[in-house]
Parts: C-alpha cells; structure tokens; sequence
C-alpha cells in the first residue's frame, strides 16, 4: 500500500513523525508531502525527526490571507496526487493544509485517513479557523484515528460509522517519549540546550510560556502580556517564553516584554530542547493544543490562555485550566499554583501512553 503524508506545521509535523517512522518500520511505501505552512518551525522539527519529504511545496508567504493559502494548497497537492497515485492520505489535525488536502483527496477519489480526529469545540464563528478545519476533515475523511474516547464519541454523534473510528491516543505522547529516550543518551547534541542553561537562573520557578492562536491576536496577546509583566515582578519566578514567529504574535510580544530581566524571550526552540524546558518549568502558560497533551506525561500543570479547549480531558482531570486573557484570571491562577501545588498524584495521561502510531499503523494492516 502506497501512503502519502501531507503535513505543513510545527505540530502536525511532531505529531506525525512516529507516525512515518512506524510506517517505514512495517514496510509501507510512505511518501511525504510538506506545505510549509511554518517554514522555519516545520524545518527544525523535520530536522530532528530525520525526515527528508519527497515534496516540499513551500507555501508560506508573508501577509497571507487563509483563503489564498487554501487555494495554493489545493492547487500545489493536486499535481503530487496525480504523480503519486497514492491508496491512502494521511493528514493531521486542524489545519488548513489538513482541510485542503483532504478535500483534494476527496476530489481525486483517494481515501483519507484523519489523525487525531473527532477534537471539536462547536465553536466555529471566525476567527476559529481550527474548528473548522477539523469538521471540514471529519466529513471528507474516510478513516478516523482519535486520540480519546470523547472525540471518538463527537464523531459518533456527528453520524462517523463506528467501523471507520479507530481510538488510538494522541501519537505526540510517542513523539515525546522518543525525544525524552533521544536526550537522555551521551551522544545527543546538547549545544541549544546548554545555551538556554546559561540563560535561566534554575534556582527560581520557571513558567513557560508560548501562544500562538488567532483568537488571541490583539486584546488577547495585549491582556497576556499585562499578566505577565505582573508575575515577573516575583523574585522566585522566571518567565521563559519562545516567541512563535506569526507577526501579529512577535510584534506584540517583543514590544511589551522585552525589556524585563525576569523575562527570557528567545525565538521558537527545537523540540527536544523544547521538551528539556517543559521538564525544567513550574508551570506552563499557553494557548496549545500540543502541550496541553505533553505536560501530564511530564507532570507539569497547565494555565491555558483560552476560555474554550477542543481538549476538555486534560481539563476535567484537572491538569490544566481555563483562564482566558482576562489578567486577573491568569495573575490569580499562576499564585494559586506557586502557593499551592504539591504534584500530580496520578499522572495518568488522558491523551496516550506512547503507542498510538503502533495502534494506527496496526488498524492499516488490518
Ligand atoms: N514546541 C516546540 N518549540 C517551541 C514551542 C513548542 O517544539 O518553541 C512544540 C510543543 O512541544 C508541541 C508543539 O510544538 O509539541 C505545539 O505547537 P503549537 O503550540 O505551535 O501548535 P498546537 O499544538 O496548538 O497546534
């Protein structure tokens, strides 16, 4: 069986690394399709992952509007479907290369699979566009790989046949264990990590901090940034933030907190020094879907800067809350937890233990 994967983002590349590698492991004809929606944050995770794609159709354009990249999208897969002739697309998440390719798919009469399928918020008013995206995928996908059993159950109410829904876990908790395994070894290049070492005082608490949605650009980021400007006034803190590179995130950010000496701010990190941060960190602040699937394997809680998650486990189970960008939320909830947190008894992990690419890659061959 021939598959190819389509991705185009820091995330969905992460998330579909194990997923590659399994394939390649059971002897699967895998050709990879990159649109480098991210560029940059796409490079360094192809990068560590060591994953060559067969196709790099290099989309990203500064001040592009979503409707002209998903007509670039559409327009660049096509010639790869037709030279391809793939029997199987995988595309993840909720992205618009996610959508595009499945509908392009769709159109080519090729079968689609969706990993981390059924997420929903029922929230698709502008400037949503993820949920969007993932209905969009959900009603064009032909096979269905959630990572739990609530988005599993959003499929099964939205009509998905149970036969095409595959519960696997979330394949960025395999990603994370490998790259936990990979850094732990002598040989592993340690040069950005010893960097950001120098850089952070160990001694106090470190929040984390990363954003990057679109339902915060402006007030959003404006009101995040307050909060955060308050926090670092605490001697026991230490803000640690990797600026994600969309402008409307960077320019706001780098004009409000750059200039406090509690406050790091460094341009997106790789993933393994990435991940050698969440271990270092007291707490992570963030609006991400990725970390909000990290941090319980890592037993690290979690402020999530959006009034709504297409991820209520982690929520439910009491790993990570809800804070908005109202200030005072967020000021309050990160004292909370200086104060107050003791650990996580059961660390448990809603989103996966590690093998949802082995359950994924194993419902192919069947
Ligand atoms: N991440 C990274 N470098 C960074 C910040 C995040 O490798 O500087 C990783 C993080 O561990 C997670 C993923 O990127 O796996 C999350 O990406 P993002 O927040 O951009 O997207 P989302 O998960 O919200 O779709």
């Amino acid at each position: 069986m021939k598959i190819l994967l389509c991705f185009g983002t820091r995330p969905e590349a992460i998330k579909m690394a194990p997923v590659f590698h399994k394939l390649k492991d059971k002897g699967f004809e895998v050709k990879i399709c990159v649109t480098a929606q991210h560029r940059e944050m796409l490079d360094q995770v192809l990068l560590f992952f060591e994953i060559k794609p067969d196709y790099d159709l290099n989309l990203m354009k500064s001040d592009q509007t979503l409707n002209g990249l998903s007509a670039s999208i559409l327009e660049g897969i096509d010639s790869v479907l037709v030279a391809e002739k793939p029997d199987l697309i995988l595309v993840h998440g909720d992205t618009t290369t996610s959508s595009m390719v499945a509908l392009a798919g769709f159109n080519r009469n090729i079968n689609v699979g969706h990993i981390e399928a059924g997420l929903r918020t029922y929230n698709k008013t502008a400037p949503f566009p993820e949920e969007i995206n993932r209905q969009i995928t959900s009603r064009l996908a032909d096979l269905h790989f959630t990572p739990t059993l609530q988005a599993s159950q959003n499929l099964i109410n939205e009509g998905v046949l149970k036969e095409t829904i595959f519960q696997t876990g979330n394949t960025v908790i395999d990603a994370l264990f490998w790259t936990l395994k990979k850094i732990e070894k002598p040989d592993f290049d340690f040069s950005e990590i010893k960097i950001l070492k120098e850089k952070i005082d160990q001694n106090k608490k470190i929040i984390l901090v990363t954003g990057h949605r679109r339902e915060n650009f402006g007030t959003g980021f404006q009101n995040i940034c307050e909060a955060i400007l308050q926090l670092a006034k605490r001697e026991d803190v230490q803000i640690v933030y990797p600026v994600h590179l969309n402008p409307n995130v960077k320019k706001i950010v780098e004009e409000k907190l750059s200039r406090n000496k509690n406050i790091l701010l460094v341009n997106p990190v790789s993933y393994p020094a990435f991940v050698w941060l969440m271990q270092q960190s007291f707490l992570i602040m963030t609006d991400s879907g990725g970390i909000q699937e990290e941090a319980p394997s890592l037993g690290k809680p979690v402020i999530v800067t959006r009034t709504v998650s297409e991820r209520p486990e982690g929520v439910i189970a009491g790993y990570s809350k809800l804070v908005g960008h109202n200030q005072e939320m967020i000021i309050e909830s990160v004292i909370d937890l200086i104060e107050n947190f003791k650990g996580f008894e059961n660390i448990a992990n809603p989103y996966g233990n590690g093998d949802a690419s082995e359950q994924i890659v194993n419902a192919l061959l069947k």
